[in-house]
């Protein structure tokens, strides 16, 4: 047997099993929802604490960040209707005039949130390129950046950044680090021990993995007053998870390590078994050997990689686009990180002006027979040409 890892293998178990989860007076072995949104005061007209009303928070939502807490080794986490409204929590919470430091190419509507704040003269934004240590440290204004957010294993093209190194330069400099690592959830790269002080993820990709839910996530180590305004933003944007959702997310979180083991064995079959291919110019996958950011991927996703990975086809745009539309297993779709594989014609999706390879086909890998999906893209190649 081989020798137990122990974290891993414990938080597992506490996952599958949703932190052991028992009805107090039924038994049930899965948690209830609470769909009320609001909470009867009790015989002294208090309120009974600590929920008074859903826009301040839930069970099955508390519950959820409880699981993700233990996931992300963290003090504490809070959900958001999605990603975007956690995104825009953390960027609302700057002081006026802050200063940010972000990758020039990622999430872009992060990117563009970002951006609307400084037009609105709320921030200053520098950029740095995803994954290039140095000219972030450069962009980093000389202890004066509130800041710097990283995303990695960083939108399209997988540029991967060292997450310890990165919160080593942002704090000497004074500043905070948040990482998006939606991309690697937390049962393959846990960024608070890593050094991030925000952890941030976008649920509704592989926390949830059905497709069927949007949320986002923050989760931190150091609960003080700035994380505690977080939850009034929260409150006062009304924007915190519905419990309905919420209860899918811990539906979906049981098999996360499961469907992760699968869907990054695929992704990283399916990437050898095209580097190289004729019609193919390249695959940008960190778990290959080509890829820049190999072997800093390699430790901090426990060499699992993550099941994402965009291929350059040869040929020009609309070759890309038709490879997309003739895809007949692959979904022609948005989003990432669901039991579904999905494919996409990046720069259709982030808009014109946006800087992305016009060739560039983004792949979510999911859980299906691996054959099928080789099959797919083989076929989707060949009659596009
Ligand atoms: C999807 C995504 C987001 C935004 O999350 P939503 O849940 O769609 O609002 C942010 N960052 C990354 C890397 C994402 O993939």
């Amino acid at each position: 047997m081989k020798k137990k890892k122990n974290f891993s293998l414990e938080l597992e178990t506490k996952v599958a099993q949703a932190l052991r989860f028992i009805d107090d007076t039924t038994g049930a072995v899965t948690p209830n929802i609470q769909l009320s949104a609001t909470y009867a005061r009790d015989e002294n007209y208090d309120n009974r604490k600590p929920y008074w009303y859903r826009r301040d928070g839930n069970e099955t939502t508390a519950y959820a960040e409880e699981i993700i807490a233990e996931l992300e080794g963290a003090k504490d986490s809070i959900l958001f209707a999605s990603g975007m409204s956690a995104a825009t929590a953390v960027i609302d919470n700057l002081p006026k005039g802050a200063h940010v430091v972000i990758p020039k190419v990622m999430y872009h509507g992060v990117l563009a949130q970002f951006q609307r704040y400084e037009e609105l003269k709320r921030l200053n934004i520098s950029y740095y390129e995803a994954g290039d240590l140095e000219e972030m440290e450069t962009a980093i204004n000389d202890r004066k950046t509130d800041l710097v957010w990283v995303e990695t294993p960083n939108n399209p093209d997988w540029a991967v950044t060292d997450i310890a190194l990165a919160a080593e330069i942002t704090h000497r400099n004074n500043a905070k680090l948040l990482t998006d690592c939606t991309a690697t959830p937390p049962c393959i790269t846990r960024a608070l021990e890593l050094g991030a002080d925000i952890s941030f993820h976008s649920a509704t990709k592989f926390l949830n993995g059905h497709s069927d839910a949007t949320a986002g996530v923050l989760s931190t180590c150091e609960v003080d007053d700035n994380w505690e305004s977080l939850y009034l933003i929260r409150k006062l944007q009304g924007s915190v998870l519905n419990s309905l959702e919420a209860w899918l997310l811990i539906r979906g979180m049981r098999t996360l390590f499961l469907r992760l083991e699968k869907a990054c064995k695929n992704a990283m079959k399916i990437a050898n078994y095209f580097e190289g291919h004729s019609k193919i110019e390249s695959v940008l996958y960190p778990g290959l050997k080509s890829h820049k950011g190999h072997e800093i991927s390699k430790k901090q996703t426990d060499g699992k990689f993550g099941s994402m990975l965009s291929i350059i086809v040869k040929g020009d745009e609309k070759k890309a686009i038709d490879v997309a539309r003739a895809c007949k297993i692959f979904y022609p779709a948005t989003s990432l990180g669901g039991v579904e594989s999905l494919i996409e014609h990046r720069k259709t999706v982030s808009g014109e002006g946006f800087p992305v390879h016009p060739r560039l086909l983004r792949l979510s890998i999911g859980i299906e027979n691996l054959d099928d999906l080789i099959y797919d893209l083989e076929q989707a190649l060949e009659s596009a040409s």
